[in-house]
């Protein structure tokens, strides 16, 4: 591409390596139907000196651009005009050093700190890469935008496709849904479409019907899209005082948001703004492990983006012959065919990473554990907190490592997971409502 142009479209795939404009819209590479990058030519881009220069900015918050916690880091992704810019105030979210939670997991109190993306418009982390896809499909021209969706991405999806006048379609698995995300997909007004069937069949159809019907898809397929999220690791270096920490940990489903961050770090190396990466951890739920099997029983690795798809090919083939059905609690995370598979094996590699995967029963501990201290999640974002205890007893993360992890969602997404685990299930951090008669002296003697 033209060294002019500051951004361009790349297939990451070696043998084929085509590159497109940033002004076209696909999804896939068309020459090989290998995943697509946002490349940059960083010359022609105005970037700071050094990352605190981006704090100017809270200075001129008036501006919306400098408002959203996305776009004040614009630089870092700028491959379209502010003209065409959507926001609606996303990013507002906050590093908390969580000392309560490090001390019950044994840690250096001070070294915990978890990054609340459920803070956003939208409740979950979604916002920092719709908000870019949704830039890049108005500059594009695109009038109607589609997604599979686990829930969050059509919620988020129908807020900001509502927020620029673009038509927004919805698939969903059947029963996959937790209602918190059902509920705001239908009153932003989305159209949804229930498919019989699990996500890996809506991803499946929907690139299907967005060929087709030249529907804009804003799934994390969308090299766009996770340029936006790799901004929620400029938020936590921000909220270390412009320092990188140890760890990131995060949990993995499409694989997206684990890509993105393997980007964003590889692109501030090379652009000498951070002087070290930090290790990336992902995790997987056990009833939705495809990242851990192929990573740690079959090998599969970036391999220099020489990625052995013989591996691949013959993994998904035997969960095709056995019927597999992934089967979790974290629904966001329920996902069997990771479309950034390729993608994450890069940012393991940029990162030093590992991936493992952790029980639902976990899982549902971990979230009660986090949400004790204030900062409730849904259960997704919790299988951070239970691998992160996982690599503190096997010593790959040491009790002083600095580790950031990723809070994906809000509690309020899915209130039936906590209800069920604090009313019925009867775990170490349960806490049940207490019943009682509707007698004063009762209540009295209950609460002495
Ligand atoms: C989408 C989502 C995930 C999974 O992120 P990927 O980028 O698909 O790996 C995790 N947690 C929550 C709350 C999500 O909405
Ligand atoms: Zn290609």
């Amino acid at each position: 591409m033209g060294t002019q142009e500051k951004a361009y479209q790349k297939c990451i795939n070696p043998q084929c390596g085509s590159e497109f404009d940033a002004r076209q819209s696909f999804f896939k590479c068309p020459d090989c139907g290998d995943l697509l990058d946002v490349r940059y030519n960083w010359d022609a881009i105005e970037i700071p000196n050094q990352l605190s220069d981006f704090a100017k900015r809270w200075t001129t918050r008036d501006n919306r651009l400098d408002f959203s916690g996305v776009w004040r880091f614009r630089e870092l992704l700028d491959f379209c005009p502010d003209e065409y810019k959507v926001s609606v105030g996303e990013g507002q979210t906050l590093l908390q050093q969580a000392c309560g939670l490090a001390q019950e997991l044994g840690m250096n109190p001070k070294r915990l700190f978890l990054q609340y993306e459920g803070m956003n418009p939208s409740g979950s982390f979604k916002d920092n890469g719709m908000t870019a896809a949704f830039s890049h499909a108005r500059m594009v021209g695109a009038v109607a935008s589609a997604c599979a969706s686990t829930g969050n991405t059509s919620a988020s999806m129908a807020l900001y496709a509502h927020s620029c006048g673009i038509k927004a379609t919805i698939f969903i698995g059947e029963g996959k849904i937790a209602f918190g995300k059902l509920s705001q997909a239908m009153d932003y007004g989305g159209h949804t479409i229930q498919i019989a069937g699990d996500f890996d069949d809506c991803m499946r159809q929907v690139q299907d019907v967005c060929t087709e019907l030249n529907i804009y898809l804003v799934n994390s397929l969308n090299p766009f899209r996770l340029e936006g999220q790799k901004t929620i690791m400029l938020r936590i270096i921000e909220g270390l005082g412009w320092e990188v920490p140890d760890w990131i940990v995060v949990p993995g489903g499409n694989l997206g948001n684990s890509s993105s961050f393997g980007k964003a770090f590889a692109e501030l190396k090379e652009l000498g703004l951070i002087d070290r990466v930090p290790r990336l951890a992902v995790i997987n739920a056990a009833g939705a492990n495809t990242l851990t099997e192929l990573v740690n029983d079959k090998g599969l690795r970036w391999n220099d983006s020489h990625v052995d798809q013989q591996i691949i090919d013959a993994y998904y083939g035997n969960l095709d012959a056995t019927g597999y059905r992934p089967d979790t609690i974290a629904s966001a995370i329920e996902i069997s065919r990771p479309v950034n598979l390729k993608k994450v094996l890069r940012a393991l590699d940029v990162c030093d990473g590992v991936v493992l995967d952790v029980p639902d029963e976990e899982i549902l501990d971990a979230k009660a554990q986090i949400g004790k201290y204030g900062l409730g999640c849904e259960p997704a974002s919790a299988a951070t907190i239970a691998g992160l205890k996982h690599l503190l007893a096997n010593g790959t993360v040491d009790k002083d490592a600095r580790v950031a992890c990723v809070l994906t969602g809000h509690l309020l997404k899915d209130p039936n997971a906590t209800v069920n685990y604090h009313s019925k299930m009867g775990r170490e951090f349960s806490n049940p409502p207490i019943q009682v008669e509707n007698d004063l002296q009762k209540i009295i003697a209950l609460m002495k």
